[in-house]
């Protein structure tokens, strides 16, 4: 089933993400995971890449399971990042292969440290390019990334809209956002982009909060905003674990109800492989689905 048919039905799908492990002990441990996050009944999940890592033979073994083994839909996603045309080919030919119909493409990021971005010979330099090569090979369901916050590299909000545009025009079915924590920066991103004319579903990505270290660590990667009553609040619970963990699963679950009941299509949680804290946010939510 593709992608996009989860979506426009009367309810909101709730999908999942979780990345490969670099580790063999991290594959066991998500092997374990797994059937415990398949308990949760999200719509789908979606499995990261590797812009240039060596764990992107596993984004494949682990969507492979999801789809083949447990007969839920599973998302490959694909960077074009480091790749050539030809490359990128065989991969979506084992994707194809492995049943896999939904594949998110994005461009990735150069390793950390490196700031020129230098496409490789034959390759792509941006999604949109990745979007059109996956049209091209056709049958697969295309989701591309959004910023309600503006993409870090964009110079401005408009621009980044205009970019967005190119890979819908290309054939993306649904965007789903980068992560952030004010939902009135994903109203006011939905309200711009029906207003240039992108009408596929806009899917709100959430990350549930694990810790105060993580979130700044992630938002300062990615360029999004925590709210200061959020800040403080996570400051003042200090090395408080529990304190911590109430406060980030209550934000999640409190932006998730508030989004479910503007009526979304979906919701995206980056669950970060874990099931506790997604196990909590959705025993929270339920009563809104
Ligand atoms: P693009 O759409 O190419 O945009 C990148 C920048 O280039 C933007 O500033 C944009 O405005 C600009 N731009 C776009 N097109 C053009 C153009 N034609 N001409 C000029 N400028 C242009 N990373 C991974 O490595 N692996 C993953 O699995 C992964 N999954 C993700 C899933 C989601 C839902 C999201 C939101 C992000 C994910 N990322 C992943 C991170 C992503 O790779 C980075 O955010 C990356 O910096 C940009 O990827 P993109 O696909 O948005 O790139």
């Amino acid at each position: 089933m593709k992608i996009a048919d989860f979506y426009g039905n009367g309810h909101s799908a709730i999908s999942f993400e979780i990345f490969p492990p670099r580790t063999s002990a991290g594959m066991v441990g998500l092997e374990e995971r797994l059937p415990q996050l398949i308990s949760l009944a999200p719509a789908f999940i979606t499995v990261t890449y590797g812009a240039l890592g060596t764990e992107q033979g596993r984004t494949l073994e682990i969507a492979s399971r999801i789809k083949n083994d447990y007969a839920m839909e599973a998302v490959h996603h694909l960077t074009c990042v480091g790749s050539s045309r030809e490359e990128l080919t065989r991969t979506i030919e084992e994707i194809r292969r492995h049943n896999i119909e939904n594949i998110i493409a994005l461009r990735g990021d150069q390793p950390r440290g490196d700031t020129l971005f230098v496409p490789p010979s034959d390759g792509y330099s941006h999604a949109d390019q990745l979007v059109d090569h996956i049209h091209q090979f056709g049958g697969f369901g295309i989701g591309v990334a959004g910023y309600p916050e503006k993409h870090i590299e964009a110079p401005d909000f408009t621009t980044d809209l205009r970019n967005l545009k190119r890979k819908v025009n290309n054939g993306a079915d649904v965007i789903i956002t980068q992560l952030y924590y004010d939902n009135s920066q994903f109203y006011r991103f939905v309200d711009h982009c029906r207003a240039v004319g992108i009408h596929q579903p806009i899917i709100p990505g959430l990350m549930p909060i694990l810790g105060i270290e993580q979130i700044k660590r992630i938002t300062s990667m990615c360029g999004a905003t925590i709210p200061t009553l959020l800040l403080s609040q996570l400051e003042e619970a200090g090395n408080d674990i529990s304190k911590v963990h109430e406060i980030g699963i209550s934000y999640t679950a409190n932006q998730a109800l508030e989004l479910l009941v503007h009526g979304v299509p979906g919701i995206h949680f980056y669950v970060l492989n874990q099931y506790f804290h997604i196990a909590e946010i959705m025993d929270r939510i339920k009563s809104a689905l």
